[in-house]
């Protein structure tokens, strides 16, 4: 999967809408101090599911929504779009492009479409853990991640090694099932319960 592009409304100091193209390799992000560098990764991994607030350097969710200035009125809304070119991975994957975006509106929440279609904040994070990326991805260095990835616990390490290697998506999957499997067995204790009254 490659990053292709960026859009931006509302978010945090990026008020106006600004398109970003990704090119291929690595990317840097340069400026001078408080001009939205931090703000612009802050931005990929908030659409790409972050469900923490405080990893977004906020109190609540909303902070990611422009405050406002001495000059300009807050907003009301958060728009972020990433584009993305997914893989050829086999089976019912295709290569091609898709839109990921997630809209935040005060006291309405987030929601999330993928390529127009309304989608859950768990199947964006499923799209991203798939291919090895996500909001925790070792793929994104902010400041300070280098010492944090030396200073890390073994179990972080893991984590992290986890990630890079797109089996986290398969967790939560298994998560899944597992919850879905003590559903049916708790369905078919009631069953037999009820098959036993009857006899
Ligand atoms: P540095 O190099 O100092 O780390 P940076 O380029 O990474 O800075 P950011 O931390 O991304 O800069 O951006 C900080 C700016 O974003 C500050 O001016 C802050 O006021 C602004 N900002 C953050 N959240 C919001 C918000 N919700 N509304 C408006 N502006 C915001």
């Amino acid at each position: 999967m490659r990053f292709r592009r960026l859009k931006l409304s509302g978010f945090k100091s990026f008020v106006e809408p600004a398109d970003l193209r990704i090119e291929p390799g690595l990317t840097g992000i340069v400026g001078p101090n408080g001009c939205g560098k931090s703000n612009l990764l802050e931005a990929i991994r908030w659409v790409m599911g972050e469900g923490s607030p405080k990893s977004l350097r906020g109190g609540g969710m909303e902070d990611v929504i422009f405050a406002g200035t001495a000059t300009r009125p807050a907003r009301e809304f958060a728009e972020v779009s990433l584009l993305i070119e997914r893989d050829d991975g086999g089976d019912d994957d295709v290569a091609g492009e898709s839109e990921v975006t997630r809209r935040i509106e005060r006291g309405a929440g987030s929601a999330y479409r993928v390529d127009g279609r309304d989608v859950r904040q768990k199947d964006v994070a499923l799209l991203f853990a798939d291919a090895a990326t996500g909001a925790h991805s070792p793929a994104l260095v902010s400041q300070g991640r280098i010492g944090a990835v030396i200073a890390a616990k073994p179990v972080e390490r893991r984590h992290m090694l986890e990630e890079a290697a797109g089996i986290s998506g398969l967790h939560a999957r298994r998560k899944d099932a597992e919850q879905k499997l003590r559903a049916a067995e708790a369905n078919l204790e009631k069953l037999d319960e009820l098959m036993a009254e009857q006899e």
